[in-house]
């Protein structure tokens, strides 16, 4: 099989031996792939002895696992293109990208590509690097991925008997049906919760930056984390 060259954000990674790594990096066109990166942990005359580092991006060469169902390939050539420096002494923007990272992993399956997926994260990273409030960023970032994963909710009408919701009302909203439940419909969706008007017009606006964001990136959360089956970094990241 020929190398596949992409661009790759590094997601996860563990030593594996003195001078060797796994990572985990999500490729633009080719998904997520766990690389053994052997010798990469030994010094060079431009590097000494750094490794590859968690949330940095780069042009990647690899070889990928011939397993259909993952397991690893073999990092041939990693060429750092942006380390994301200012996340690394931002304790809140660090956290924001851990998170971000995380759910990524999740939330996508070996091999499958999403180049808008990609995208969304390089622009969630450069983001965090910039003044703005990582809460927007994020909340902006968790949009992308649940679109990604066709799992987001619907905010036009009740998904359970198709009746369309007025426009900048509160509703409210069921993770589990996917969407918002009527009055009517709601008895029957014990896990659907109020979202104010705001909120809700933010969200299918599009409108990160407003102010209510913290509503949006719980209810988001809450959505991947039905869909995960397992807690996420959001509180390292809200706690900071
Ligand atoms: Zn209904």
């Amino acid at each position: 099989m020929a190398p596949i060259k992409d661009q790759a954000v590094v997601l996860g990674r563990l030593d594996y031996s003195e001078t060797s790594q796994v990572v985990t990096v999500f490729t633009r066109a080719q998904g997520a792939h766990r690389l053994l990166a052997k010798g990469v942990k030994r010094g060079t005359k431009k590097r000494f002895a750094p490794g590859i580092d968690l949330l940095e991006r780069g042009a990647v060469v690899f070889l990928p696992s011939t397993r259909a169902e993952g397991g690893l390939g073999t990092l041939i050539e990693w060429r750092q293109e942006d380390a994301y420096l200012a996340l690394r002494s931002r304790l809140r923007a660090w956290y924001a990208a851990q998170y971000g990272a995380q759910i990524t992993l999740a939330m996508t399956e070996h091999a499958d590509p999403h180049p808008e997926l990609f995208d969304a994260l390089v622009a969630l990273l450069t983001g965090l690097c910039g003044p703005g409030n990582p809460l927007g960023q994020v909340v902006r970032y968790q949009c992308a991925l649940l679109r990604s994963a066709g799992l987001w909710p619907d905010l036009t009408r009740c998904v359970v008997c198709d009746r369309p919701a007025p426009p900048e009302r509160s509703a409210y909203c069921s993770i589990r049906q996917g969407g918002l439940v009527c009055r009517s419909c709601r008895p029957s969706c014990p896990d659907a919760r109020l979202l104010d008007s705001t909120t809700l017009e933010a969200l299918r606006n599009g409108n990160y930056d407003a102010p209510q964001m913290a509503t949006a990136l719980k209810l988001l959360d809450d959505t991947i984390v039905e869909s995960i089956g397992r807690p996420t970094l959001l509180e390292m990241f809200t706690l900071a």
